[in-house]
């Protein structure tokens, strides 16, 4: 069974094409890593599957439906959620609300439900936890890859697309950070990853 198909995509800024004619497919369940030179594109690719950028040519397909124009938030109500490469938290909120923010998508369905998926994050990374109510923008470069990977959980995908979560961090660190995908991964979560570090990405990766 599809989660993602990706079907010749093509993207564009004016006369750059960045994204040449792709075609992918990943299954449910399944780890596929993308490993590629700077500039090749890869980021690219995932903000097109996620709606950031928009597809000039071809299809994107999560769970059996066409979503190729559909806007980035509706995309996030049908199951997809990025940690986007350099992070991207919020550095003037805390690390709880920047897991807040990670489930606007899901804002009605009550305090209740909300902690309790906050809570199953600082189980998966106990530096949130200890930190719940530092400002962001003051953790480490690891704890910020932790925040950006839990708060695109908070959403509950079905289909994760990490952007070169190893960047910029020390070994130990991105050990910690490949041992938590590897756990996703185990508990049946599928995943698009974007890597530069091939054998870590490979080791996990279907
Ligand atoms: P990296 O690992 O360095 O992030 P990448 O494989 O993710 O590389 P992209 O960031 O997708 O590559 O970039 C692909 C190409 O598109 C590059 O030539 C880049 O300069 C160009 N590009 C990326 N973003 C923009 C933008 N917003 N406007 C114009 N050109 C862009």
């Amino acid at each position: 069974m599809s989660m993602l198909k990706i079907e010749s995509v093509k993207v564009s800024y004016g006369a750059i094409e960045a994204v040449k004619g792709v075609s992918l497919e990943v299954r449910k369940g399944e780890v596929v890593t993308i490993i590629g030179a700077n500039g090749a594109g890869k980021s690219t690719l995932l903000k097109s599957i996620c709606g950031l950028e928009p597809v000039a040519q071809g299809r994107i397909i999560v769970d059996g439906k066409d979503c190729t124009g559909v806007p980035a938030h509706q995309r996030v109500a049908q199951g997809v959620a990025m940690s986007p490469e350099g992070r991207g938290v919020f550095a003037d909120q805390t690390v709880r609300e920047n897991l807040m923010l990670g489930a606007y998508s899901r804002r009605s369905s009550g305090a209740a439900a909300l902690n309790t998926s906050i809570e199953r994050e600082f189980a998966r990374f106990p530096r949130l936890k200890e930190r719940e109510h530092q400002l962001a923008g003051t953790l480490s470069g690891g704890e910020q890859q932790m925040l950006a990977i839990a708060r695109a959980l908070m959403s509950e995908p079905r289909l994760l697309l990490l952007d070169e979560p190893s960047l910029g961090l020390a070994p130990l660190i991105i050990k910690d950070i490949f041992d938590a995908i590897r756990q996703l991964r185990d508990a049946g979560l599928t995943i698009l990853l974007v890597e530069q570090m091939a054998k870590q990405a490979l080791g996990v990766a279907d």
